[in-house]
């Protein structure tokens, strides 16, 4: 049985690692910080009223859809297993015509009414953070949500792909939303994964607005001119303070070493 003093020691000691721990993990964090002090509380607080309101309708709308569509018998499934090769040409498919449907979707919705009165709320942050995804006007919810169930009405692909597409527009959305990022260096320059959108491509649509509308992809941006020339300059610098960061405390960890 340990004595009082050992559990003491060992909490003080326990409470002192906790700290120094956070202190890296809070580094970390700040050194991949895409918009510095970015955040404003009272837009968190409009975005979290948003956010319930629209989840809510935008929920209930959909399902009620989609049960009308599987009603209707519109939604087959393949179930059983398919070639890992199968899966990932749906998938694809799947990820390349949201893709395209979300960017000429989100291109009409800065058009003036429907941007007052669609997408609007969804902009209310200038630097995003990951509730940003669900604050947005149920109407954008639903033209986005609606997808996968036409997706699935139209192409009748496996129950394996279909468990990879539920979550990818979730993730991806609070993914882009961050306001952080942790992608590497070599992100866009190279040939395959520069083709994937990057936190900061998103983040940027928010602040300058007028350019990065792609969801998943920049090629709708690059090949209508939209994307923004800087975007690739800015994330280096982004990655450049990371490493200048992470110089820091390599060196303060020697100093103290
Ligand atoms: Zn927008």
């Amino acid at each position: 049985m340990p004595s009082g003093d050992t559990i003491l020691t060992i909490y003080i000691a326990g409470a002192i690692a906790v700290a120094v721990g956070l202190g890296i993990w809070r580094g970390f964090f700040q050194a991949r910080k895409i918009q510095p002090g970015g955040f404003r509380l009272r837009t968190f607080r409009n975005e979290i009223f948003f956010a319930v309101i629209t989840l809510t309708v935008s929920a209930t709308l959909l399902v009620w859809t989609r049960q009308y569509f599987d009603a209707q018998g519109w939604i087959t499934f393949r179930s059983g297993t398919a070639p890992w090769y199968v899966i990932g040409l749906e998938y694809a498919l799947y990820f390349f015509l949201f893709d395209t449907w979300f960017y000429w979707g989100h291109r009409l919705m800065h058009v003036e009414p429907i941007y007052k009165w669609v997408h609007k709320v969804h902009h209310w942050s200038t630097s995003p953070n990951p509730l940003t995804t669900f604050s947005e006007t149920p109407m954008e919810a639903i033209i986005n949500g609606i997808f996968v169930t036409l997706f699935v009405a139209v192409f009748p692909v496996h129950d394996a792909t279909m468990a990879l597409i539920a979550p990818t527009a979730p993730l991806m959305g609070l993914y882009v939303h961050s306001g952080f990022e942790f992608l590497p260096r070599w992100w866009n320059r190279s040939w395959l994964s520069k083709w994937f959108i990057t936190a900061t491509f998103h983040d940027q649509h928010h602040k300058y607005f007028r350019y990065n509308f792609g969801g998943y992809t920049p090629i709708w941006d690059y090949l209508c001119g939209t994307n923004r020339s800087k975007y690739e300059a800015d994330f280096d610098k982004l990655k450049d303070r990371a490493a200048r960061s992470r110089k820091v405390q390599d060196a303060a960890g020697l100093a103290e070493g």
